[in-house]
C-alpha cells in the first residue's frame, strides 16, 4: 500500500523552514508551523508522521513542544533542528522524547537521509503496532487497541466538545452455542458477527474491537446517545439477518446479540489549556484512562440491562448519566 507521509516543520524562522522544505522535497507532504502552539493545533486537526522541530523558539520552545507532542502522540518521531551544539541541550532534547538531531546550518543531504531513516523505522513500528493491536481470530482490533484508541478519541472529543459513543455487544447464550456446535463453528460465528460490526461501523473515528470472548465493543467518535442507539438497533437487526442457527438459544432459533449504549462529552481538562499545558500533561495520562474506564463501565451496565430485559435488544443508558463524563 502506498501512502503519502506527512512531515511537519516547526521553526520560528521562515528562512529555516524554506531550507528544510528544499532539503525534504519529494519525501512526502510537507506542512509547517512557526510556533509550538500552532504545531500542536495543526497536529490535532490532522496527525503527521514525523516532526522536525526547532529547539529555540519564543513562547513554547522546542523542548516544551516536544514534551506535549509525546504526551499526545507518543509514536510520532520528533527530530530536533538546533543551533545548540552542546551535550546539555542534546540530552535535554532526547529526554523530552526526540529521536534524533540535525544541526543548524543544515546540510540538506544529511537531513534528508536522517528523515528517510526515521520514516522507514516508523513505518515498521506502525506495522508491529497494528499486528499487536489485532485480534488473531476475527482480524478486528483487540482490547489493547481499543484502550489506546479510546484515550486518543477521548482527548479529541474533549478538545472539539464532541460526544463519544460506545457500544458493548454480547452474543446471546454463546456458551450454549459453543457447547452444542463445537469451537470451530463457534469461532466461525465470532468471525461473522465481527464482520457485520466492521461493515456497519466504518466511518473514520469508528473502531470495532473484540473485547474478550464473545464480547465486542464499538467506539463511535462524534456519536451522541441517539446516534449510537440507532446504529446499535441496526447492528442487532443485521446479526439477526445472518440467521446463524442456534437451537439452544433461549431467545430465538438463531444467533442474536444484546447491546449496551453509552455516550458522553468529555469535560475539558483545565490543565491542558494554554501555553503551559506541558507541565501537567504527564500527570493527566492516568485520569484520562480512568475516565475512559467509566464510559466503558456505563456501556457495560447498559449491556447488562439489555440482557436482564430479555436479550436480543438494545439498552441505551439514561440521558442523565451521559451528561458528565
Ligand atoms: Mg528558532
Amino acid at each position: 500500500m502506498i501512502t503519502t507521509v506527512r512531515i511537519l516543520i516547526v521553526d520560528d524562522d521562515p528562512a529555516a523552514i524554506e531550507a528544510l522544505e528544499h532539503a525534504l522535497a519529494g519525501l512526502g507532504e510537507l506542512c509547517c508551523a512557526t510556533g509550538g502552539a500552532q504545531a500542536l493545533a495543526l497536529m490535532a486537526d490532522d496527525p503527521v508522521d514525523l516532526v522536525l522541530l526547532d529547539a529555540n523558539m519564543p513562547d513554547l520552545d522546542g523542548f516544551a513542544t516536544c514534551h506535549s507532542i509525546k504526551q499526545e502522540y507518543p509514536d510520532i518521531p520528533v527530530i530536533f533542528v538546533t543551533a545548540f551544539g552542546d551535550e546539555v541541550h542534546e540530552v535535554r532534547a532526547l529526554k523530552a522524547g526526540a529521536v534524533d538531531f540535525v544541526h543548524k546550518p543544515i546540510k540538506p543531504p544529511v537531513v534528508r537521509a536522517r528523515v528517510g531513516v526515521h520514516l522507514r523505522l516508523n513505518a515498521l513500528n506502525a506495522e508491529l503496532r497494528a499486528l499487536s493491536g489485532r485480534d488473531a481470530l476475527t482480524g478486528i482490533a483487540n482490547r489493547r487497541a481499543l484502550d489506546n484508541q479510546l484515550v486518543l478519541e477521548w482527548r479529541r472529543a474533549a478538545r472539539q466538545r464532541q460526544p463519544l459513543g460506545l457500544l458493548m455487544i454480547d452474543i446471546d447464550h454463546f456458551k450454549r452455542y459453543n457447547d452444542y456446535y463445537g469451537h470451530v463453528r463457534g469461532d466461525d460465528c465470532l468471525r461473522q458477527v465481527a464482520q457485520v460490526l466492521a461493515a456497519m461501523a466504518n466511518r473514520a473515528g469508528d473502531l470495532v474491537a473484540r473485547y474478550g470472548g464473545e464480547e465486542f465493543a464499538v467506539l463511535l467518535a462524534g456519536s451522541n446517545l441517539e446516534g449510537a442507539g440507532t446504529l446499535a438497533g441496526k447492528i442487532c437487526a443485521a446479526v439477526r439477518a445472518l440467521a446463524i442457527p442456534h437451537v439452544h438459544s433461549a431467545v430465538a432459533p438463531y444467533v442474536t446479540v444484546s447491546i449496551g449504549v453509552a455516550s458522553g462529552v468529555p469535560a475539558i481538562d483545565p490543565t491542558r489549556q494554554g501555553a503551559n499545558a506541558t507541565s501537567q500533561s504527564a500527570a493527566n495520562a492516568a485520569p484520562v484512562l480512568q475516565r475512559v474506564q467509566v464510559l466503558l463501565a456505563r456501556a457495560d451496565r447498559a449491556l447488562y440491562a439489555a440482557k436482564a430485559a430479555g436479550r436480543d435488544r438494545v439498552c441505551v443508558e439514561a440521558p442523565a448519566t451521559a451528561v458528565e463524563s
